[in-house]
């Protein structure tokens, strides 16, 4: 891909030292706040897990805390039953299968209830300082504006992406990519007017005003 250089190099200057906005201390809060972080900002997970965290903290105390005071605790980030389920199951896989210890393959991390691809991916390079690009919704927004690849597909793009772009930048690109995603490519209303981008971005609905 052509432009894959020139993207490195202005992402790089947007956002020099990108990182997972999430605040954790361990890879198994980490995994909370990811899974937490389904539908909701950045921001209320950390609110929400700076509480939950001085209390709860390992696989252990998850599988032992009852489910009612977990949903109650975790409540303002959304889809709380759902979450709470899921974080209960994770934290007992976490235990059983790995002697709790948060495993650090992907493939290990994909047999953890509620663990799909996306948060193994983001496990990998935050976690475990790994190579890997997890493909969220603001990911796959930009690789497709930007003419990585047109597919909605996200297994899809995060291959494109990979072959695109060299290895070793491929976590740092991810979470730039976010950013970029957050705070300037934005889904409705992006700032397209002294985007760096402009001159090749594929998306339709420019907003040059
Ligand atoms: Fe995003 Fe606009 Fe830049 Fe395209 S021109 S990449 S839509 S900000």
């Amino acid at each position: 891909m052509k432009n894959a250089k020139y993207i490195m190099d202005e992402l790089d200057k947007m956002f020099p030292s990108p990182k997972c906005e999430l605040e954790f201390e361990t890879p198994f809060e980490l995994l909370i706040a990811v899974i937490l972080s389904a539908q909701c900002t950045d921001k209320r997970v950390n609110m929400v897990t700076k509480e939950l965290f001085k209390k709860y903290n390992t696989p252990q105390d998850f599988v032992n805390i009852p489910l009612e005071e977990l949903e109650q605790l975790i409540h303002s980030c959304g889809f709380y039953h759902n979450k709470a389920v899921n974080i209960k199951n994770m934290a007992e896989d976490v235990l059983n299968k790995f002697g709790g210890v948060v495993p650090k393959t992907r493939e290990e991390l994909c047999t953890l209830s509620g663990v799909g691809r996306k948060t193994a991916n983001v496990m990998i390079s935050e976690a475990f300082e790994g190579d890997a690009i997890a493909v969220d919704t603001h990911v796959l927004r930009i690789a497709n504006r930007l003419g990585v690849i047109k597919s909605n597909d996200v297994f899809k793009v995060e291959q494109a992406l990979m072959k695109n772009f060299p290895k070793d930048k491929w976590s740092k690109l991810h979470f730039q990519m976010v950013l970029f995603g957050r705070y300037k490519c934005k889904a409705l209303k992006p700032e397209c007017k002294d985007c760096p981008f402009l001159s090749f971005c594929t998306e339709e609905k420019k907003n040059l005003k």
